[in-house]
């Protein structure tokens, strides 16, 4: 028979074969995220490099038994959530040197294990997609609050490995803020943090692990700082005549101290696209809610700083009939058409991004972060390296739009969006040439690689500009104690370095 697929190379112990697969569904299925170049290739039956095996633990011991077989088999393991990853973090192709390759997926461990409703605190495995961890909380009438777009397929742990961020523009929005304590499980022995609401001690074991992409061990469970049900809720969609008014209005929201949950600033395009706007006025989606009060005053005071700015409400008032804020029941959802037209938008733009590659339409999505010095310049640059590149690689105007999706006191984080014709066999390089145009761009002009999708092996090469050159050391240094295999995730967030066996950290 011909396989497909290289055939596996592993044959796991007698022991560990319940928890194993090396099925095609299985091997195919774990062989990429979600990226556009994910899709590209996995449409094309491109799989040259699939895990040799996919591992199911369901219980700690059993990851721990499997994780042991493969660091004392110098075998590749990549932890793998919901292969969500838009930045080659899961992808198996682990280079030279290893027997093979071995996938753990963290599906079946998926409970909310304890909550402590004295604390608003939960014990959540890491494997819980967010759909999961919400029904288990809601029966406390309590919610993590942290909806990345991906929501309904990625997990508790590859928001932790990844710093992901949720869609609330401000204040506890990124998982790090969230993380009470963790739980990793490392090729040298387990590291569990100890649940504390804040600490002076030393640099943070918690921050050290948040972001570290499954290279120094495996999460398999957090406590997690969660939150009772918000109950008030005002949203309202703003005109601005230019993106550059709305720019300067978000700017003074940001510093204005009223901590907005929603505040996306949508560019005329992007307003079109979401049918929030018509294609000629930036729209700005601002939104404010709380569990404990009512919301009507901060709104007041935003919809003050937006008029100030030349704003125009997008109607006059709320989805109900025109009442007036003010006169609605305080707990009712208050939105505007346009508002609504924003929220279908978002949640179904992942579908939509699929049947558009399936078009031969490449589409991707790239995000930064800057400090408001720099944004000016950094907006224009971009926007020039792509359509540059748009032009060399595609012969096409392709397109171009952006957003604000979180904002900060001392910058936005900006989200690109890029469409353009795909020429068929070359859509991969095509791809390569406006990501490599936009990249370099954003390095250029002061903003970081990714503001929360992380690093994988697509960002890496940027991220290696980005980060200061003795902390790549600091990682190495780390990767010796807890990975002196170097098995997990090879090629994800950091290169092997050369002096790596020389480097003298002490055995375990
Ligand atoms: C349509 C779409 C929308 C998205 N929207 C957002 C968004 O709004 N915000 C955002 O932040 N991101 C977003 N992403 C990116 C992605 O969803 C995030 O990076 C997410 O955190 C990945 O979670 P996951 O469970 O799918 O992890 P995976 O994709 O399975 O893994 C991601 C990385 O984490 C590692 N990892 C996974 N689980 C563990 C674990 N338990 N222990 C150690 N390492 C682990 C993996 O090895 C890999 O390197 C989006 C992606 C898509 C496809």
């Amino acid at each position: 028979m011909k396989y497909l697929y290289p055939p596996p190379r592993l044959t796991a112990p007698v022991s560990l074969q319940g928890m194993l697969r090396d099925d095609v569904l299985a091997r195919a299925g774990h062989s990429y995220g979600k990226s556009y170049a994910d899709v590209v290739r996995a449409v094309a039956r491109h799989f040259p490099h699939p895990p040799d095996l996919v591992a199911y633990p369901s219980t700690e011991s059993e990851l721990v038994s499997v994780l042991d077989w493969c660091a004392s088999s110098n075998i590749a393991i990549v932890p793998y959530g919901g292969g969500t990853s838009v930045v080659g973090g899961v992808e198996t192709d682990i280079g030279e040197g290893y027997r093979g390759c071995v996938t753990i997926d963290l599906s079946y461990l998926d409970k909310v294990v304890e909550v402590d409703t004295t604390s608003l605190s939960a014990l959540i495995q890491a494997g819980a997609t967010g759909p999961a961890i919400d029904a288990q909380l809601s029966k406390y009438g309590l919610t993590l609050r942290h909806y990345p777009q991906s929501f309904e397929f990625s997990t508790l742990g590859g928001w932790i490995a990844t710093r992901a961020a949720g869609h609330y523009a401000t204040v506890y929005t990124h998982i790090d803020e969230m993380v009470e304590s963790l739980r990793v499980i490392s090729p040298s022995g387990i590291v569990e943090t100890r649940r504390l609401p804040a600490s002076g001690a030393g640099p943070s074991p918690d921050r050290f692990f948040i972001g570290s992409e499954g290279t120094l061990g495996i999460i398999t469970e957090a406590w997690m700082r969660v939150q009772r049900k918000p109950t008030y809720r005002v949203s309202r969609g703003v005109f601005f005549d230019n993106f550059n008014e709305g720019v300067e209005c978000v700017k003074e929201l940001a510093q204005s101290g009223l901590y907005p949950t929603n505040c996306r600033l949508l560019d005329p395009g992007e307003a079109l696209l979401s049918g929030s706007g018509d294609g000629m006025k930036a729209v700005l989606i601002l939104g404010f809610e709380s569990a404990d009060h009512r919301v009507e005053a901060v709104m007041s005071r935003g919809m003050e700083i937006c008029a100030a700015h030349g704003g125009s409400l997008t109607e006059s008032v709320g989805s109900r009939n025109g009442v007036s804020v003010t006169e609605i029941s305080s707990s009712a959802d208050v939105d505007s058409r346009s508002v609504s037209k924003w929220k279908d938008s978002f949640i179904r733009a992942p579908y939509l991004r699929d049947e558009l590659v399936l078009m031969g339409i490449i589409v991707e999505t790239f995000e930064t972060a800057v400090t408001w010095d720099h944004f000016d310049e950094l907006d224009e640059a971009v926007i020039k390296a792509v359509r540059g590149a748009f032009a060399y690689a595609t012969g096409s105007k392709g397109w171009i739009t952006r957003r604000f999706t979180h904002i900060y006191p001392d910058g936005p984080a900006v989200y690109y969006t890029v469409v353009a014709p795909g020429r068929a066999g070359a859509e991969l390089e095509q791809w390569r040439t406006i990501k490599q145009a936009a990249s370099e761009a954003v390095l250029a002009n002061f903003g970081t690689i990714t503001h929360h999708h992380a690093v994988g092996r697509d960002h890496r090469r940027w991220y290696e500009l980005e980060r200061p050159y003795l902390f790549a050391e600091i990682l190495a240094a780390a990767k010796k104690v807890l990975d002196p295999g170097w098995v997990m995730n090879p090629g994800v967030l950091i290169e092997q370095p050369k002096n790596y066996g020389a480097l003298s950290i002490v055995e375990h």
